[in-house]
């Protein structure tokens, strides 16, 4: 055969890093190539997606930037390296190889929304998915919940056991189909199943078990669902008693429900809406949103978010989720009804008895919700890994990522769901590191060259279950990230479940283990995640963490470098009476104030309908079973106390959200004069932020309100007071602020507003939370840090 050399013909290697497969990369390079006439080949390798191309120069460089720009939606590109090769002449197609091996370095994807092309399918009476709950497509569906290990593909998910029938399959073959190897492509004929069961496991007596839920739900009925991740409980959110039965049920008497909505024409009555948010809402990955509530919504909907000003709203994710709706709008053909304000709005809170993890498997739904569900909606797909939905808020003073919507800053309360497990970029690479998190809200975190994949939130380990989960996911992140860690890293508290796990794990892989002190851990996550090296001011505002002195810490002034930190200043301390009870009852941190104050006869008055009030005033008389702690979370909930607006809570960060509430619902407040003081003891040792004073002026506050918009900007006035003099006397102008006091708004707002007009550059948590759910990143970021140093033990 004769072979022209065409002289204008160049040819490129290019290998493409980042979450690029499972994510119908593949397909899109073949048809975008094929579309610009280039002939080569891509497979997978186990770094992403390598690919050879060859034609005219101009064309093969507008393919080489259209990767970027035409990408799939769930690609994410992190980086393409090129590599000039000398062309061959003989090839003039191009074509999908099969995968190359080599180590498993790439992110399998996160599990999505389903897309708009497979609703339109499942809406469409002629389709042959017609309200087929499992429809999905290489742009949408389970990922990371379904997949026991990588490379991720079909044998090692939990569709493993749904052979595909021949038409799935030929979808599956062609790289021209949407389904070209979508790992859960499923149809009725050949994938999973919806049922219907009454407790304990009978099944219910039901044609249809969509129809049927919907009736269920309509009587009042609490229906169990099982969605991506784990169950969800739904009820009727527009019926009071369906949502007190719900709580009763979950003992969750006050802690705010989220709602699913069908679509932003559905949560606008609702809730404020603007650009930023509507397209949160509707991103694929479908995290509830933090909202404003509209005036009315507490009539509308009781009991939903008792006494805040926020409420937590999601729309459908799964194809499940919408079949409801549309069962609900009469089961419309086509999706115009898509676009309309539905009136069903249903609760969906995690299906998981009081404090436990999320219920994951069938047989455990049937035994652990028993008393909590009148009916369960189930299906024969394994959920092989749990993950919550993800819960996330914008600020509008907040710096917008890439790829985010413009106009307002995300920040997460949870990363879970559609996030997990999403590397987040680090600055620079490092020995690989599993960081345990603490004891609240925990996470995992593992470390991985230039990346930190965090694991779904596993919650607070109080009960086995919860260790257990912890346990698993910590095997699990190893398995599917296929590394084994160099160190361990964990919280300085030597109780804590996560610590003791972090010590097993340490010395079964014969490993080091590394304490990191809690505080330095929640500034150094904000380090790793803004990419910040060398020395900088932190501010940790925060509940309880064990201090280097061993007494509890949480209003700490550091300054952080790397792996080490120096505690420049910290909060006047407040005695906790009663040690981790007076974190749940905030009478009692009013008790400790007005005590402190000489005020014990008016809290032996104003707390009289609480039965230990006299125990409470002789323990704080004594000095007995007090420890001092410096934490500000406690200082929210003296204040609270103080102003009547709670007593004692029935879910972490209460007394403090009714505290914003309040203040957020008077407005604007300026800080009461000579409300703080700042003792600089001696020109090395702390300084000692000292509230006593503010608290003094709340004693006689008559309208809790203002007193609460007071405390606030007081609070501010203070802690920026106090990060300015450090400024000044470090000559350091970054100030990271970092714990789980950060989830207030006006906190948060009012800091980076006031510091940085004195010219300071203000880093918060963002895509982590900045209290326990993102601790584990910066125990591994310190871990490293230390290890690179070589100063770990
Ligand atoms: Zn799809
Ligand atoms: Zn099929
Ligand atoms: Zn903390």
């Amino acid at each position: 055969m004769l072979i022209v050399v065409d002289p204008t013909r160049v040819a490129r290697r290019l290998r493409v890093r980042g979450v690029v497969q499972g994510v119908g990369f593949r397909p899109f390079v073949y048809r975008y190539a094929r579309s610009l006439g280039l002939a080569g080949w891509v497979r997978n390798d186990g770094g992403g997606v390598e690919i050879e191309v060859q034609g005219s120069e101009p064309l093969v460089e507008a393919f080489t930037r259209g990767l970027v720009a035409e990408a799939p939606p769930l690609a994410r590109i992190d980086l393409i390296e090129p590599e000039v090769i000398p062309p061959d002449d003989g090839r003039r197609d191009f074509a999908i190889l099969p995968s190359a091996g080599g180590t498993v370095a790439t992110a399998i994807g996160p599990d999505v929304g389903v897309c708009s092309a497979c609703l339109a399918e499942l809406f469409d009476p002629a389709d042959r998915r017609w309200r087929y709950p499992f429809i999905n497509c290489t742009h949408c569906g389970p990922r990371y919940t379904i997949t026991r290990s990588l490379p991720y593909d079909r044998a090692r998910t939990s569709m493993a056991g749904f052979e595909l029938c021949l038409a799935c399959a030929a979808e599956y073959a062609h790289p021209g189909d949407r389904r070209f190897h979508a790992e859960p492509n499923a149809c009725p004929a050949c994938g999973p199943r919806l049922s219907l069961h009454e407790p304990h496991g009978v099944p219910a007596l039901a044609r249809d078990a969509i129809a049927e839920t919907l009736r269920r739900i309509r009587l009042g009925e609490i229906v169990a669902i099982k969605s991506l991740g784990g169950f969800h409980l739904a009820c009727d959110a527009a019926n009071p008693e369906a949502v007190a039965r719900l709580r009763a049920r979950k003992q969750r008497p006050h802690r705010p429900l989220a709602l699913m909505l069908a679509n932003l024409a559905s949560a606008a009555p609702l809730a404020r809406l603007d650009g930023p948010s509507a397209a949160t809402l509707e991103s694929p990955e479908r995290p509830i949103v933090l909202l404003d509530k509209q005036a009315g919504f507490d009539a509308r909907l009781p009991g939903i978010a008792p006494g805040l000003d926020e409420v937590g709203i999601m729309l459908p994710y799964t194809p499940l989720h919408y079949l409801l709706f549309h069962e609900a709008a009469g089961r419309p053909a086509g999706t115009a009804w898509l676009d309309e304000a539905q009136p069903l709005a249903l609760v969906m809170t995690s299906a998981n008895p009081h404090g436990e993890p999320l219920v994951q498997g069938n047989d455990e739904a049937f035994e652990r919700l028993a008393e909590i569900a009148d009916v369960l909606l189930m299906h024969d797909r394994d959920i092989v890994v749990r993950c919550d939905d993800s819960v996330l808020r914008l600020r509008a003073d907040l710096p917008v990522g890439r790829g985010e919507a413009a106009g307002a800053g995300v920040q997460f309360l949870r990363r879970a769901r559609g996030f997990t497990p999403l590397a987040m970029p680090l600055r620079e690479a490092g020995p690989p590191v599993l960081a345990f998190g603490a004891h609240l809200k925990t996470t995992l975190c593992m470390a991985r060259g230039r990346e930190a994949f965090l694991s779904q939130h596993i919650g607070n380990l109080n009960s086995p279950a919860a260790c257990a989960a912890l346990d698993e996911a910590a095997e699990h992140l190893q398995t599917i990230l296929s590394v084994r860690p160099a160190a361990v890293a964990h919280d300085a508290h030597p109780d804590y479940y996560s610590t003791r796990a972090a010590l097993e794990m340490a010395a079964r892989l014969g490993v080091p283990a590394v304490a990191v002190q809690h505080h330095h851990a929640h500034i150094a996550a904000v380090c790793a995640e803004h990419s910040l090296d060398g020395p900088l001011l932190g501010l940790a505002a925060d509940g309880v963490g064990l201090g280097t002195d061993g007494m509890p810490w949480g209003g700490e002034l550091l300054q952080v470098d790397g792996g080490e930190f120096r505690r420049l200043g910290h909060l006047a301390p407040l005695p906790l009476p009663g040690g981790d009870r007076a974190a749940r009852e905030p009478w009692r941190m009013a008790c400790a104030v007005l005590h402190a104050l000489g005020h014990a006869d008016e809290a032996a008055r104003r707390f009289a309908h609480q039965p230990s009030v006299a125990q409470v005033l002789d323990m704080l008389a004594r000095g007995t079973r007090c420890p001092p702690a410096t934490s500000l979370g406690r200082c929210f909930d003296a204040a609270a106390g103080l102003l009547g607006l709670c007593d004692t809570m029935t879910f972490e960060g209460q007394a403090a959200m009714l505290l914003e509430t309040a203040a957020r619902g008077y407005g604007e407040a300026l800080p009461l004069p000579g409300a703080h003081h700042i003792d600089h003891r001696s020109p090395d040792g702390p300084s000692v932020l000292n509230l006593y004073p503010l608290f003094k002026q709340l004693l006689d506050e008559t309208t809790p309100a203002r007193g609460a918009a007071h405390f606030h900007a007081s609070l501010v006035d203070g802690l920026v007071h106090w990060i300015a003099d450090a400024a000044e006397a470090t000559g350091l102008r970054r100030v990271v602020l970092a714990g789980g006091c950060l989830h207030n708004r006006v906190l948060a707002v009012g800091l980076r507003h006031r510091l940085t007009a004195r010219g300071l550059a203000v880093f918060e948590a963002q895509h982590v939370p900045p209290g326990d759910g993102g601790i584990a990143l910066g125990q591994a970021w310190v871990a490293r840090a230390q290890l690179m140093k070589g100063s770990a033990s």
